[in-house]
């Protein structure tokens, strides 16, 4: 059985048992596969290796107190994996053998799914990505989509706390008419380098700005962003922004708090009269935002600076982990219990 001390898992890759393949070739997916194998083979040509030919998915299933699994809105990865694909012209996997893939690796792996009491959670990550031979600059017409899945702990291993970000001008992740709204390798990669000088100041990520102006609020690193003031959560519209699963299910627990939502372009000055700000994404579902230096207009926003999350960041982050642990009722739909 697992020797695994849950509490000390972090966000990293652990070997599991099993993951699940589906080749498209000749226009048709094939039945799924289950390999053992932590490796894929591939031709050296492959449009995944050359040409950013890759998108991937992440989601997350949870132990309740009962014992059961439970793997949160499944549906909209499947959705937004085949919004990727169209993007990089890949064949979209069907949302039913998504679903199916999900499920058989949670299953597989089931001993790997963390016990409730240790707040950690299975993480699992389906990809698609272009195997064709070619050397010329089109899209292939053959792909391998896999999913598989690694224990992760807690997110916040010394509790919920807030942490800093930090503007940078001379960077962008993505642009207006590009590729941020889809979720791809490539952004991250052009992502990577201003990340590392956020972490080398001591941030957690970078805040960037719209592309085009450097006006308006644009993704918190790998994270949608979302500031708190006068009972109102407002979050960036813009044409760049990756539409995060974690945003849209607090958008909707926002409003049944009696909290109003707002998404529209957020101008930079904006973040002076926010009275909290977090990102999220499923990682952290919520990582609150204790100050934003904007280092270059020597201004500092500070929305926490005792080393706690504000109230309504941690009322959205209990009533949201409550909906994935089961502890609170499903009324969305959003839950598969295996
Ligand atoms: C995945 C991702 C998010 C978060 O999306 P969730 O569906 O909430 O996990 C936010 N921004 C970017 C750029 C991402 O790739």
């Amino acid at each position: 059985m697992n020797d695994i001390n849950w509490g000390e898992l972090s966000f990293g890759y652990m070997k599991t048992d099993y993951n699940v393949r589906s080749y498209y070739r000749n226009g048709k997916w094939s039945e799924l596969e289950i390999s053992d194998s932590e490796q894929v083979t591939m031709h050296i040509a492959s449009t995944c290796l050359h040409y950013g030919q890759e998108a991937f998915e992440g989601l997350k299933a949870f132990r309740g107190k009962d014992r059961k699994i439970r793997i949160f809105r499944m549906r909209d990865n499947a959705l937004r994996l085949q919004a990727s694909s169209r993007g990089v012209k890949m064949a979209e996997f069907p949302v039913e053998m998504f679903e199916r893939a999900v499920l058989e690796v949670v299953k597989r792996n089931e001993r790997f799914v963390p016990p409730y009491e240790s707040g950690a959670s299975l993480y699992i990550r389906p990809l698609l990505i272009g195997t064709s031979a070619q050397v010329g600059v089109k899209p292939g017409n053959e792909y391998l989509f896999m999913v598989f899945a690694t224990p992760v702990g807690p997110y916040f291993k010394t509790g919920f706390k807030p942490t800093p970000y930090i503007i940078i001008r001379s960077f962008d992740r993505a642009a207006p008419q590009g590729t941020g709204t889809i979720k791809i390798g490539g952004n991250y990669a052009a992502s990577l380098a201003a990340g590392e000088i956020a972490h080398e100041k001591g941030y957690s990520a970078v805040l960037y700005l719209d592309a085009k102006e450097k006006k308006f609020i644009d993704e918190c690193g790998p994270a949608n962003f979302f500031g708190i003031k006068n009972n109102t959560y407002i979050t960036p519209r813009s044409a760049s922004i990756l539409p995060s699963i974690t945003n849209k299910s607090l958008m909707v627990l926002a409003e049944e708090l009696g909290i109003r939502v707002e998404c529209r372009p957020v101008p930079v000055e904006e973040l002076a009269t926010f009275e909290e700000a977090g990102a999220c994404g499923t990682a952290a579902v919520i990582s609150p935002v204790s100050r934003i230096d904007d280092i270059e207009e020597k201004k500092s926003y500070v929305f926490s600076s005792d080393g706690t999350p504000g109230p309504v960041c941690l009322k959205l982050y209990n009533k949201l982990r409550a909906i994935q642990y089961g502890d609170e009722e499903d009324k969305y739909g959003w839950v598969t219990v295996l």
